[in-house]
């Protein structure tokens, strides 16, 4: 359907995520909405297939499983429509081919996610769009790289592992008033810690597969626009038959139940470790926006309503073995890619590698945590064990 479906207005976050998307008196009084796997969608007769009458026509445009999460993030986000996709991937990928045609020119965050700007660098490019990385932190002065062909600006807030805080208020501010669309990757925020449609952004995108899903066990994106931009967004998503699996979706509608709850231990457990973190000897820096001792902690202040459970260090100088040993004799921080999930993960990273508008200027090595919903106190004694590890290592 090309109508986004009703809105919960005006409950606090912690009742939307409890109400949005359920209608339990369409569904015999059952409490959550059935997972409908459909294809083929029947029609009763010929004149309606003919005027295609009905709610539904096709499995990959919609069902009331699609609606129902659809309607629940929409919610969250305070948008006005939300297109759902299989991967978080697939929502930029789709948003960005949505509204950016060939000879147009993007600017994108130098501090995007990685696999954004390997979208851009290749599909982007091939097609002919203008790709141009800009420094995160210049607020309204981005205005200086707007051309008469710029179509959209991408940001993401805080970026990709180094966390540098955005000045999304006064970037879509100056875009709005040069007719350029404002887009966010709004996942670190979640929709209930960032909210997109209140500070001018014209199009959020959550990789739900993190904390909307919550457990790491599904793939989700989704596209959620103001009402400009609904249409254009409809087109293009339904054009490009993008369509997620029924199962996963439920899933990811029961993750979002305990959305507000598990961000709330994440963004307490996180800021514990943080501080603790902070303390250590072997840390020199600690880049968590919600720290007063981080640069873009004004703007975090300012614009966000929390923290999540994701945040990074940078260590003192080490050798490989130290590091390899620190992060090896962990046992409740996994070693592996994304985040979201209810348990706690750690992975290195250089920055330096994937940037071309500024410079990555850090000597020792960098670490990025994702802080589960463990124990605090457990999770900090296993660190103490990996440092004396490292130490050993030394
Ligand atoms: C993980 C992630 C994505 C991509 O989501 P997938 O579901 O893994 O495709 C996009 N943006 C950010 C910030 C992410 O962390």
């Amino acid at each position: 359907m090309s109508h986004p479906p009703r809105r919960n207005a005006k409950l606090s976050d912690a009742t939307l995520t409890t109400v949005a998307g359920r209608n339990p008196e369409t569904n015999f009084g059952i409490v959550n909405p059935p997972v409908y796997h459909a294809s083929t969608i029947l029609y009763p007769n010929a004149a309606d297939f003919e005027a295609r009458r009905g709610k539904y026509s096709y499995g990959r445009r919609a069902t009331p499983t699609i609606d129902a999460l659809e309607e629940a993030i929409c919610a969250m986000e305070g948008g006005y429509g939300t297109r759902l996709t299989p991967s978080g991937l697939a929502a930029i990928s789709t948003a960005l081919l949505s509204f950016a045609k060939s000879g147009d020119h993007v600017l994108m965050a130098d501090t995007v996610y990685q696999p954004t700007r390997h979208f851009c660098d290749s599909v982007l490019k091939r097609l002919g769009i203008d790709v141009e990385y800009y420094d995160p932190l210049l607020g309204a002065d981005v205005a200086g790289l707007f051309r008469p062909n710029t179509s959209v600006i991408f940001t993401e807030s805080p970026g990709s592992q180094t966390f540098e805080m955005q000045d999304i208020p006064a970037i879509s501010a100056v875009a709005k008033a040069a007719s350029i669309l404002t887009m966010i990757d709004n996942t670190w925020a979640s929709p209930l810690f960032f909210k997109p449609f209140s500070h001018g952004v014209d199009i959020s995108i959550q990789a739900a597969t993190k904390y909307i899903v919550g457990h790491s066990d599904v793939m989700m994106g989704s596209i959620t626009t103001n009402e400009a931009c609904w249409k254009t967004l409809f087109d293009g998503h339904g054009a490009m038959g993008q369509a997620a699996g029924p199962n996963d979706i439920y899933l990811a509608l029961r993750g979002i139940r305990t959305l507000d709850v598990r961000l709330q231990r994440h963004m307490a457990s996180g800021l514990e470790i943080a501080e603790w973190l902070s303390q250590r000897p072997e840390v020199t820096k600690v880049l968590h926006p919600a720290r007063p001792d981080h640069p873009g902690h004004d703007i975090w202040k300012r614009d966000f309503l929390g923290a999540s459970g994701l945040f990074s260090v940078i260590l003192a100088p080490c050798g490989k073995p130290a590091l390899h040993a620190f992060l090896d004799s962990l046992t409740l921080f996994g070693l592996g890619y994304s985040w979201g999930g209810y348990e706690s993960l750690v992975i290195p990273f250089d920055a330096a590698s994937s940037r071309t508008a500024t410079s990555w200027r850090e000597d020792g090595p960098a670490l990025r945590f994702h802080i589960g919903l463990e124990d605090p106190a457990d999770l900090i004694a296993d660190l103490a064990k990996g440092f004396a590890a490292m130490q050993d290592a030394s």
